[in-house]
């Protein structure tokens, strides 16, 4: 998994297959996602939250069944 720092670029593709990513966000972070290869990417301002989601993904996909996270695209 990659978690990049800066990533300001709207509407990224997928270092794996090229295809749009969807964008979750809140307050703290950002949070990329390819559901075809379930590939994902995400920056936050909170490093304890980065390495959470380091450790556990499905943290970032809790945040967005629960509606924390909220869609860009
Ligand atoms: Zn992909």
């Amino acid at each position: 998994m990659l978690l990049k720092k800066n990533m300001t670029k709207l509407y990224p593709t997928c270092d794996k297959c090229k295809k749009t990513m969807y964008g979750y966000m809140n307050d703290e972070v950002i949070f990329w996602l390819c559901p075809p290869c379930g590939y994902f990417q995400g920056s936050a301002n909170d490093q304890e939250l980065v390495d959470m989601i380091y450790d556990d993904p499905f943290v970032a996909l809790d945040m967005i069944k629960e509606k924390e996270l909220v869609p860009i695209n």
